[in-house]
């Protein structure tokens, strides 16, 4: 049994493990994709102090490295639901994933989140062309094509701008506008959505899905803190996803304690 559990190593989630190895807790990581969350499909970042014009693969790697260096553990698991085994005071949570299941005295989510998916209506307009959410990591494979952009903020703006330097035509539709026949693949930026689906009713969610958890990341589950992007928050960053880490780990290293002494 580990006394933390957290699931995901973005930001959030790796900060949370090396506070929590520094305050001497014996640390469970899972992760589903890789280290470093989201940002690793930034390729030069501005505002993350001491490291102006890094890219985010490399400062994931970073954090990674020193998460490792402290000691916590690292799996890479799809966590599918928790459930709290414990009673009121004596709280033990059952993780339950894609490879086996795991338990602990407490758990810090720091899930983040994911790229809003197309209607169902362009989905099925897209048919079998490829779908893609990251001009970046993808653009370069449709040097020369037709492509479109699906969205209309700054994320669309900024996919747009990117793949007309790559590509034959770029097209820049809106939510639920038909799919341009001649467009060889799609490309979405209609903004984002928590991943926190697997919770089902362990702690409160607002509407649009994040979890309601104040700056100390407590959640309406005592022993489960909420970190990051998954947060409902105003400013999601990387320095507020840290900040969260941070806080998230301080908050269960002394829930902690409370229950053994
Ligand atoms: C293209 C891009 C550029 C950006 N540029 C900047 C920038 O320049 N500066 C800045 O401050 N911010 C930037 N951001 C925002 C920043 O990346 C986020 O605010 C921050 O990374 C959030 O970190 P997080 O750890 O909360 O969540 P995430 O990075 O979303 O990490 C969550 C992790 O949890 C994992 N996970 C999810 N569900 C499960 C599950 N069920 N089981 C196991 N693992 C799971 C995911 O795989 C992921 O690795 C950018 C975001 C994007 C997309």
């Amino acid at each position: 049994m580990f006394d933390l559990i957290i699931v995901g190593a973005g930001i959030a989630g790796m900060t949370a493990a090396i506070y929590a190895k520094r305050a001497g807790l014996n640390v469970l990581v899972l992760e589903r994709v890789m280290q470093g969350g989201q940002i690793i499909n930034a390729q030069m970042i501005e505002n993350w102090p001491g490291d102006f014009g890094i890219s985010g693969v490399d400062l994931s790697n970073k954090i990674y490295h020193q998460m490792n260096k402290l000691g916590a553990k690292v799996e890479f698991d799809n966590v599918l639901a928790i459930e709290n085994m414990g009673k009121s005071g004596n709280e033990r949570f059952l993780v339950k994933s894609e490879d086996g299941e795991y338990s602990c005295g407490a758990i810090i989510v720091a899930t983040g989140t994911e790229p809003r998916k197309l209607s169902d209506k362009q989905a099925k307009d897209a048919g079998r062309r490829p779908v893609s959410y990251c001009a970046t990591c993808d653009g370069a494979l449709y040097k020369g094509r037709t492509v479109v952009v699906v969205g209309s903020g700054n994320t669309a703006k900024h996919e747009m701008k990117y793949l007309e330097g790559i590509c034959k035509k770029v097209y820049h539709i809106h939510h639920d506008d038909p799919i341009p026949a001649d467009a060889e693949a799609v490309f979405v930026a209609i903004g984002r959505v928590p991943e926190t689906g697997f919770l089902g009713n362990l702690v409160n969610l607002n509407s649009e899905g994040y979890i309601v958890a104040g700056e100390d990341c407590k959640t309406s589950c005592a022993g489960v803190f909420a970190a990051g992007d998954c947060r409902a928050k105003d400013l999601r960053q990387l320095v507020t996803a840290a900040a969260d880490g941070a806080a998230a780990a301080e908050a269960a290293a002394s829930f902690l304690r409370g229950k053994n002494s």
